[in-house]
């Protein structure tokens, strides 16, 4: 039994979504700890969860009225909400009765609620009349989406956290859960004390603290992991490591993926790859004789011009080897933001429609115009977020909505979207903080309801659905994103967004759910209140929810089967490195970090580890350039520069540089910003940037 002043919540940063204890004590204080029934975490916490309780009251950077602008000469200016609501729905309107619903969108982010999510894509969707809502889940988990749907039919991850102490093999790849998914490998690490017997191969061109755990580290070449999952899938099928009956009742295209596997040998694969043959017959053994293997990944996989074919091989591995649908076994994607998943339920992208219908696809279309009673919905995707911010700096979008993301600091290429968002009639940003760079572009400025200071639901990266509670009043005139994007919406005369609270619009996305295959109309606020979270699908009101998917072999695509996939490009299509730009750049998380440091950037103790941004350089590539541990040095490309201290090691490799990707705005300039230099090449299908690979030149400062 809880006390009367702790309240139960999920945390607020990455995916992994560990349960919260949050005590409020006589004065108003808040403290934190991890909650020790919560199925996920089990009591524990990460660096960033346990100082959670700061984030929540320092309120120095907090963002307390609206604030306007009538033009680009004028100051910005402290407004009423009246007026705020006002005066962007008369832009709006304006911008759209000139050039179309389609000069307008909505940027958003894998950080906001459920509810905040399903409304915004109603508004934009099926009252404004365009695609064009998109969300930083775009540079997350877009290209894992899309190998979900081409694998197993839908957006579905197989399994759940509790099949980790049932695994016996885990390949991750192009993840580094040691810093960025830190419970979700602590448990993996306590499961191999436990069990010596289990192995674990991490497959990233940096040794990086995960490693520390891992009998196999292939250190590939950037770039190059459907040459090693293809020739893992060569070596399984060669050996007849495989489940040759699942293949035969439960898949489809295994033709395809052979083929695609046998057009190298498996001497070949490694010298592309830059690793020993060995070492890949190493790691199919270890994957062909597992009685359960589970394959994670992350941004590695999903931040690449190839990201879905990096995705479908890896996802063959699964299939080849008949681990999906039962205990311990499966792929998993570590999901990087905390409602990412949630987020694609309500279909919150340019591409997606809600509860997992097809945009292209009339009858989905149909049946949601008849349920919002809205405008006829567009078959053809929106822009998604690089298109957006292209299409700002082309004139072809006037104007743009941003919330909870502060894309200054996280898109690629970045000093193309300061340009963008310089030219736009109107850019909105509704935030909590100050500290977001976004907020210097914008003309109207919403001030929002933080972690704590609203209610709703997220889901994490096991599919598994929570409410967060509100527990203290958020300061000044802020409010919860929800009120906010309702009250827009009846300013601009929509009908259908007359709602009293959250949980009526939590109601309507599981009503919405129902008969799908992520029916979820047997949940409601109320329910997960009284009986904590679900794992989805929950069909009905004593439905106790679904850890694990595909237990009876019957897969979400139309013929029930899991499918098969040739990646569509084996080899790399990332800006080429050259003469002038000979070194490859990859940029990630570090530990005691989040996104771009409107909130950690406010810990003190979370500066400890890691204070300022930093390069890290082979030894070899650092003597080329004369360079020492702790030397400035400045890192070009051919969109510009970044000047950052060096870390000097021989945990990368050679001809491959790391660049963290929290950091904008440091000392007044952007000298420690990573996206200045990356790239905004996307994966053609999947959309999602390119982060992990661009081609730059590091000198002496
Ligand atoms: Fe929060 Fe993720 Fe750390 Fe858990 S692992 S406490 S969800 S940041």
């Amino acid at each position: 039994m809880l006390k009367k002043n702790v309240h139960k919540t999920i945390c607020s940063y990455c995916g992994v979504g560990c349960g919260i204890l949050v005590e409020k004590d006589a004065k108003g204080v808040i403290s934190v700890e991890g909650d020790p029934d919560y199925p996920v975490n089990k009591g524990m916490l990460c660096s960033k969860g346990k100082n959670l309780n700061y984030v929540a009251q320092d309120l120095s950077d907090r963002i307390l009225y609206p604030e306007m602008r009538w033009s680009r000469n004028h100051p910005m200016q402290r407004v009423s909400w009246d007026t705020a609501i006002d005066r962007a729905a008369a832009v709006f309107k304006s911008i759209i009765e000139k050039h179309g619903p389609d000069s307008v969108g909505f940027y958003v982010s894998g950080q906001c609620l459920t509810e905040e999510y399903y409304l915004v894509n109603k508004l934009t969707k099926g009252f404004i009349g365009t695609n064009n809502i998109d969300t930083n889940s775009r540079l997350c988990m877009s290209s894992a989406v899309v190998g979900y749907k081409k694998t197993v039919g839908e957006d579905a991850v197989p399994i759940s956290y509790d099949d980790i102490e049932l695994s016996d093999c885990f390949l991750i790849a192009g993840a580094n859960p040691a810093w960025c998914h830190p419970i979700l490998f602590r448990r993996i690490e306590m499961h191999k004390e436990k069990n010596p017997n289990v192995k674990i191969i991490v497959v990233d061109p940096r040794k990086t603290q995960t490693c520390a755990s891992a009998d196999l580290h292939l250190q590939i070449l950037p770039g190059t992991d459907v040459i090693l999952f293809n020739a893992i899938a060569r070596w399984l099928i060669e050996k007849k490591k495989i489940d040759k009956s699942f293949i035969k009742k439960h898949t489809a295209n295994f033709d395809a993926c052979k083929e695609s596997a046998f057009q190298l040998s498996i001497r070949q694969a490694a010298d592309l790859c830059g690793i020993s043959a060995d070492d890949i017959r190493k790691a199919a053994q270890y994957i062909g004789n597992a009685k359960a293997f589970i394959s994670m990944w992350t941004m590695g996989l999903n931040q690449s011009v190839i990201g879905v074919s990096k995705n479908v091989s890896l996802m063959n591995l699964s299939l080849l080897t008949g681990q999906i649908g039962k205990p311990g076994a499966g792929p998993f994607s570590l999901t990087g933001q905390p409602n990412a998943m949630g987020g694609r339920e309500v279909g919150g992208m340019a591409s997606l429609l809600a509860a997992h219908r097809d945009l292209g696809n009339p009858h989905h279309r149909k049946e949601i115009e008849e349920f919002w009673g809205g405008k006829p919905i567009k078959s053809e995707p929106g822009l998604t977020a690089t298109e957006m911010f292209d299409a700002l700096d082309s004139g072809k979008l006037k104007a743009i909505w941003v919330i909870c993301t502060n894309p200054i600091v996280s898109m690629p290429n970045a000093h193309k979207v300061e340009k963008a968002l310089e030219k736009a009639s109107f850019v909105v940003v509704q935030d909590i903080s100050h500290n977001s760079e976004t907020t210097k572009y914008a003309d109207l400025v919403l001030p929002a309801a933080g972690w704590l200071e609203k209610d709703g639901t997220m889901t994490n990266s096991e599919r598994r659905i929570s409410y967060l509670p509100k527990v203290i009043d958020a300061p000044g005139e802020a409010l919860p994103d929800a009120e906010i994007l309702w009250k827009f919406a009846q300013k601009m005369g929509f009908t259908g967004f007359g709602y009293n609270n959250v949980s009526e619009v939590y109601d309507e996305h599981c009503l919405l759910t129902k008969g799908t295959e992520i029916d979820i109309s047997g949940l409601s606020h109320q329910r997960l209140i009284k009986e904590g979270s679900f794992q989805w699908p929950v069909p009905h009101n004593t439905h106790k929810g679904t850890p694990r998917l595909f237990s009876d072999r019957r897969f979400f695509t139309n013929d029930h089967k899991s499918h098969f996939n040739a990646p569509h490009k084996i080899y790399n299509q990332s800006e080429k490195t050259s003469p002038e730009f000979p070194l490859i750049l990859t940029t990630g998380r570090v530990r005691d970090q989040w996104h771009t440091r409107t909130k950690t950037g406010k810990v003190k103790r979370l500066l400890t580890h890691i204070p300022e941004p930093y390069l890290e350089i082979n030894k070899v590539d650092a003597y080329l350039r004369q360079l020492k541990d702790g030397d400035v040095a400045i890192i070009k490309s051919i969109r510009g520069q970044v000047q950052v201290k060096v870390k000097v090691n021989f945990d990368i490799r050679e001809r491959v540089v790391f660049l963290p990707m929290h950091w904008g705005k440091v000392l007044n300039n952007d000298f420690g910003r990573a996206n200045n230099i990356t790239n905004d090449l996307v994966d053609p299908v999947s959309k999602e940037p390119d982060f992990k690979y661009c081609a730059v030149e590091v000198v002496k400062y």
